[in-house]
């Protein structure tokens, strides 16, 4: 998977590559597709969502340039496999997601694998954490028409926040960068997620 899937498709975040080459993403799948763990493509797990794909997780875990020291806002827990990663490259890990059952067997296997810089919070995340505080960087792992305002109010300056920003059909790969107070947007590369549900993403 790392050597076809992600270096020959220009992941070269070599801490992104060594983490995911050692995490066993065969432990965030459901049972019946664990054959197809390490290949390049979604699948399901549950309540309609998916696990997205390995290029595309590494590709936003690149955009973020973690170093070790940041605190991480993600939005859309799902499998908790992108969690993972975040944890293994990041100081503190705050994660959302808004159905129960995923939240809740996301955080057993987490805790299973020994990460224990994780905090849980079921619920709406597209107006961010429900403390008002900042992090360092901002991760939304589902497709969203627009950056909420709520969420870049929560983006540390300086920082960075990556989403899928679009419609629902398509979605534009966004990096956004809040430095001395200004808002910069760089789009990576076109692709498609889940919806967003909430206040400040789609309607259900
Ligand atoms: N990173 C996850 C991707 C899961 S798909 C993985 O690799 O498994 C996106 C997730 O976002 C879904 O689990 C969906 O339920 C969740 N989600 C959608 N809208 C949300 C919202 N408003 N707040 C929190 N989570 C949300």
């Amino acid at each position: 998977m790392v050597q076809f899937h992600l270096r020959g498709r220009g992941i070269a975040d070599l801490r992104v590559l060594d983490i995911m080459g050692r995490l066993p993403r065969e432990a965030f799948i459901t049972p019946g597709y664990a054959n197809q763990a390490y290949a390049d493509n979604p699948l399901p797990i549950g309540v309609g969502q998916t696990i997205s794909q390995p290029y595309i997780v590494a590709l936003m875990t690149q955009c973020l340039t973690l170093t070790g020291t940041e605190e991480v806002l993600e939005i859309g827990t799902g499998s908790g496999y992108q969690t993972a990663i975040l944890a293994s490259l990041a100081r503190r890990i705050y994660t959302v997601e808004r159905f129960y059952e995923l939240a809740e067997s996301a955080q057993a296997v987490l805790a299973r694998l020994g990460f224990d810089n994780i905090e849980y919070y079921i619920g709406d995340g597209s107006g961010g954490w429900p403390d008002v505080r900042t992090f360092d960087r901002i991760i939304l792992t589902a497709g969203i028409p627009d950056i909420p305002g709520p969420l870049l109010d929560q983006l540390a300056d300086p920082g960075w926040l990556v989403a899928p920003v679009g419609p629902e059909t398509s979605q534009m790969l966004q990096i956004v960068e809040k430095k001395e107070g200004r808002i910069t947007t760089q789009s990576v590369c076109a692709c498609r997620f889940v919806k967003l549900i909430g206040k400040y993403g789609f309607n259900a």
